[in-house]
């Protein structure tokens, strides 16, 4: 599952009345007459991205003539071999990427390019009209001359609304991205506010001033390492053969087979994490997070280790899930620096650099609460009242929690060796 980028998608007109509208993403595994029918698909949506750029271009370009969207939509209905909405979304693309680049260019990046490159392959978009479930299938269908696309669809999704399906092509394979209307959740009645403490042993330490929820991150943590060590060793052994051999390709596609598992697994990891999280929110009435932004301590030079294992740990991410996730039960997420959170003395104010789990302060000895807990419960502090407040309460009740994660790591990594 994955949020989207639901400005865009409004502006399409695809919007869940009742619900939040998400992005499935589903990798495919097509029977060789149906991959020779989505290359084929997509080699005409290209044939579509080639023409309205080519005209479009050309027009503005060398006569400065500028077609606009409406006119252009106009002139592609009914010549190509593809669905209509299909046509008619590459076109809104086009136009998209336009207004992009062109306000780049307003805020001096000069450097972007209007559309101009040639597509082989293109994504290809069908909304309503052009998708059917029938029998536990999806049925996208191409035109009258091209036979539909049917996949199976994924249990998860049925009887759900969708609002519109995109075939991609990602890491060698086919994929779809299928929009479906998620029923609204319940919205949050309380006004308490919390703060949110991410971190690499804990993943996510969170506090409302008496209770806090500690969240461990090892599993993701060794995720993280597994994903990083086992593509260093793919990208040695993809150097070291000649590109475009067939030893090469076998790698390159064990490369992807693996990126595609473990960052399913992640995600996965990732969205228990968020789980615990958002239901302890909801369960105390919270209404908004105050999340301490680690990009401040990423800035600093912690030495080359520090720096490595902060970066390998995309703590972006899981920010977003949690925001998005909060979002959906009306509960806002607010990003404030975590400078010296983690270290300053809730007792006595002074700052101590830590190095153990537990708190210790060096000034007056205060010490016996979990250093993450310090580190939230500071966040909250300096969010609600603007600074550190000394001889301040720390949360009375701590819970210490793993994620829930339903599938254990079983699968055996395959390293290149294995390709
Ligand atoms: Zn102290």
């Amino acid at each position: 599952m994955s949020r989207l980028k639901n400005s865009v998608l409004a502006k399409r007109g695809v919007t869940g009345a009742e619900g939040d509208v998400l992005v499935e993403k589903i990798p495919l595994r097509l029977r060789p007459e149906e991959e020779a029918l989505a290359r084929d698909i997509q080699r005409e949506s290209a044939r579509v991205w080639n023409t309205v750029m080519t005209i479009h271009r050309l027009f503005w370009f060398k006569y400065g003539i500028w077609i606009d969207e409406a006119m252009m939509k106009d002139f592609v209905k009914g010549r190509f071999e593809v669905h209509s909405q299909d046509v008619q979304a590459i076109v809104e693309t086009y136009y998209e990427c336009w207004e992009r680049t062109k306000k780049l260019h307003e805020e001096g990046h000069t450097e972007w390019r209007y559309p101009w490159r040639l597509k082989r392959f293109f994504t290809s978009t069908w909304k309503v009209t052009g998708i059917t479930v029938e029998g536990g299938y999806l049925r996208l269908s191409n035109g009258w001359k091209r036979p539909p696309l049917r996949i199976k669809l994924p249990s998860r999704l049925k009887g759900l609304e969708i609002k519109q399906v995109q075939l991609v092509w990602h890491r060698n394979g086919y994929w779809l991205h299928v929009a479906v209307v998620k029923p609204a959740l319940e919205r949050v009645q309380g006004d308490t506010v919390a703060a949110a403490d991410p971190g690499e042993v804990h993943a996510l330490t969170l506090t409302d001033g008496k209770e806090a929820l500690v969240i461990s991150g090892r599993h993701l943590r060794s995720l993280h390492r597994l994903r990083n060590k086992t593509l260093r060793k793919f990208q040695k052994a993809l150097s070291r053969c000649k590109k475009g051999s067939n030893r090469w390709r076998k790698l390159l596609e064990a490369k992807y087979r693996f990126l595609n598992w473990v960052e399913a697994q992640i995600l996965h990891v990732e969205h228990a994490i968020t789980k615990l999280a958002v239901e302890w929110c909801v369960q105390r009435g919270v209404k908004k997070v105050y999340y301490g932004d680690p990009q401040g301590v990423r800035e600093q030079d912690c030495g080359r280790y520090h720096n490595q294992r902060m970066g390998q740990w995309s703590f972006g991410r899981l920010r977003d899930l949690l925001e998005y996730k909060l979002k959906r039960h009306s509960i806002t997420l607010e990003k404030i620096g975590e400078g010296g959170t983690s270290g300053t003395c809730p007792k006595c104010g002074h700052y101590t650099r830590q190095s153990g789990r537990i708190f210790r302060c060096g000034n007056c000895g205060f010490s016996g609460v979990h250093r993450d807990v310090v580190g939230a419960s500071g966040i909250l502090d300096v969010a609600v009242n603007g600074h550190f407040t000394k001889d301040r309460d720390l949360p009375g009740k701590v819970v210490y929690l793993r994620p829930r994660v339903l599938a254990p790591v079983g699968q055996k990594h395959r390293g290149p060796a294995a390709a």
